[in-house]
């Protein structure tokens, strides 16, 4: 069976746990300590093949030092999230990306996310502005509610197909 393996990273706060919960566990977990990283499997279907994909959920800021850029080196791909009522959120994903495309390549499977698309009163961020952005580098681009299970599985598995497509995995 293909594994994939899978990074999910962004500001604390953004919703990876909740997400990666939410597709795990098919549940959402509103107070997940911000400080636990753990990795998680999740047996799922890959373009019609059965696939485990190994996701690790990151905590803390300092990504890419000591265990972590070890991490970065052995994953297929990135899931990016950042949290669509908090524009500082999107803003510093950019520093991560060029992180990841400096160690990993730019055509290194990555997806970008907004979550909580179900908070539309605080809303910071236009769908339109990050869709051109995304379109630019070529990054699909993803809206999600971890709260409300909106594109959740999506995202891990349009990751798969990215990685498979890209022969990130034999
Ligand atoms: P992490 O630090 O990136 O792992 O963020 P968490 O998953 O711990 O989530 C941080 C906070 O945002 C928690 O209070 C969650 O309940 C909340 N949260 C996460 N995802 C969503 C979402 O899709 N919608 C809403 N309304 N809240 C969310
Ligand atoms: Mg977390």
């Amino acid at each position: 069976m293909k594994e994939y393996k899978i990074v999910v990273l962004g500001n604390g706060g953004v919703g990876k746990s909740a997400l990666t919960l939410q597709f795990v566990q098919g549940v959402f977990t509103p107070h997940y300590d911000a400080t636990i990283e753990d990795s998680y499997r999740k047996l799922s279907k890959i373009e019609a093949e059965n696939a485990r994909l190994e996701i690790l959920d990151t905590a803390g800021t300092e990504q890419f030092s000591g265990m972590r850029e070890t991490y970065y080196k052995s994953a297929h791909g990135f899931i990016l999230v950042f949290s669509l009522e908090d524009k500082s959120t999107f803003e510093d994903l950019k520093l991560t990306y060029e992180n990841i495309a400096r160690i990993r390549g730019k055509d290194v499977p990555l997806i970008l996310v907004g979550n909580k698309s179900d908070l539309i009163g605080t809303r910071q961020i236009d769908q339109q502005f990050v869709e051109d952005h995304a379109r630019t580098l070529n990054i699909p681009y993803f809206e999600t509610s971890a709260k409300l299970n909106q594109n959740v599985a999506q995202i891990f598995e349009e990751c798969a197909i990215l990685i498979l497509k890209r022969g990130g995995v034999k």
